[in-house]
């Protein structure tokens, strides 16, 4: 079955880094028989230049009719002083919206060769692979009522609203067990329901969608817990599930421990697996057209758009293979280079993981 794949390559390093990632769509394409059909885009500060706005129509008919879209990165300080609804940052939250993306999938995982990069101990964090599944578009950052009020004595008060609705709960859920089925079978549901009545509900439905995963180990804990549990042996984590807010900070937690920010991909799903995937830094306008980037991130977003998108974990390995075989040569871009390894441009890079993908043939 022929996939529909609309690549989007933004501002910044955006463009190398996803030409990086072309050269491998092309050899998936004509040495591994993968069916693509794919159009390109404009978004972010390059979709204003040429059109006036960060996330024109036609870009979003395309993203619509697409199975997957691919996602360099977007902004720019020469944007920082356009208006807000016309900023850079603003395409890629209306992308995701109107996309009903709900499912951010982070993993944080670390190829042993790069151990010694994470401020952890390389024993802890080696080989490290788990998948943080964060619910994303509810919770605290859109409950209502929200705001800032006086109260009778005059003081000021700000609050927000924790709600998650039943069907919320139980779709997100369900992705995170569909998710688990993919990979070790064991999801860790985050909450906080010693205090949260919220958290009671979240609990009650994960557990009841369970029923429906028998093969998958569901385990519960506490958000201070987790946070600990991940900084003292995060491999004990496969899958861990959560809402919003408690997503934001574990996540961005959880990359940390791997100590590169050009080595992450992510995701964001819909509730028929149509994704978007993304390196999770940004356009590096420090380093933007320096042929520097580490093009690795955007690599392994093809590799998870080929596990979850399009039902080929088969070729997803071998990606992910092929990225460990270039790093046992000892290749690096400079934002991973360590002595006694070789120096390698960005294109180098994405050549060396073709070869070694074509190894593989
Ligand atoms: P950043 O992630 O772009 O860069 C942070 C640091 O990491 C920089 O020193 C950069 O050179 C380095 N870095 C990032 N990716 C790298 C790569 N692939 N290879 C080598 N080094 C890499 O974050 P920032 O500097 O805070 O933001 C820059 C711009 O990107 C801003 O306009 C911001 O709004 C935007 N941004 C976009 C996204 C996105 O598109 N998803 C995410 C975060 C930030």
């Amino acid at each position: 079955m022929t996939q529909k794949l609309l690549i989007v390559a933004g501002d910044g390093i955006g463009p190398e880094i996803v030409g990086e990632a072309m050269k491998m769509l092309d050899v998936l394409q004509k040495d591994f028989g993968l069916a693509l059909e794919i159009e390109h885009a404009l978004i972010g500060g390059a979709a204003y230049d040429a059109q006036g706005e960060p996330l024109p129509d036609n870009t979003l008919a395309l993203a619509r009719e697409a199975d997957a879209v691919l996602l360099g990165a977007v902004g720019g300080p020469q944007y920082d002083s356009l208006p807000r609804e016309v900023r850079p940052e603003r395409g890629l939250l209306r992308i995701r919206s109107e996309l009903n993306l709900f499912a951010n999938l982070r993993p944080a995982m670390l190829y042993s060769q790069l151990a010694g990069a994470s401020t952890l101990k390389a024993e802890i964090v080696a080989d490290l692979d788990i998948m943080i599944v964060r619910e994303l578009t509810g919770g605290i950052y859109f409950g209502q009522p929200r705001g800032v009020r006086s109260t009778d004595s005059g003081e000021r008060e700000g609050f927000n609203t924790l709600v998650y609705r039943e069907s919320e709960i139980e779709r997100i859920a369900r992705a995170a067990f569909e998710i688990a089925m993919k990979r070790d079978k064991r999801l860790c549901s985050v909450d906080k329901a010693n205090v949260l009545e919220v958290s009671e509900l979240w609990r009650e439905v994960v557990v009841g969608v369970s029923k429906d995963y028998p093969d998958v180990e569901l385990s519960h804990m506490y958000v201070d817990n987790a946070a600990m549990q991940l900084v003292r042996a995060p491999k004990q984590f496969d899958v861990m599930v959560t809402g919003n807010m408690f997503g934001d900070i574990l996540s961005d937690a959880a990359a940390m421990l791997t100590g590169s920010i050009g080595m992450l991909p992510s995701a964001s799903l819909d509730e028929q697996g149509k994704g978007m995937y993304e390196p999770i830094h940004g356009s590096a306008p420090d380093i933007a057209g320096q042929g520097i980037a580490n093009p690795l991130a955007t690599i392994l977003s093809i590799a998870m758009m080929l596990r979850y998108s399009f039902n080929r974990a088969d070729l997803a390995a071998q990606v992910q293979a092929a990225v460990g075989a270039v790093l046992d040569q000892g290749l690096r871009t400079p934002d991973i280079h360590a002595e006694g390894m070789q120096r390698a441009s960005t294109a180098q890079m994405g050549n060396a993981v073709v070869a070694a993908l074509r190894k593989q043939l």
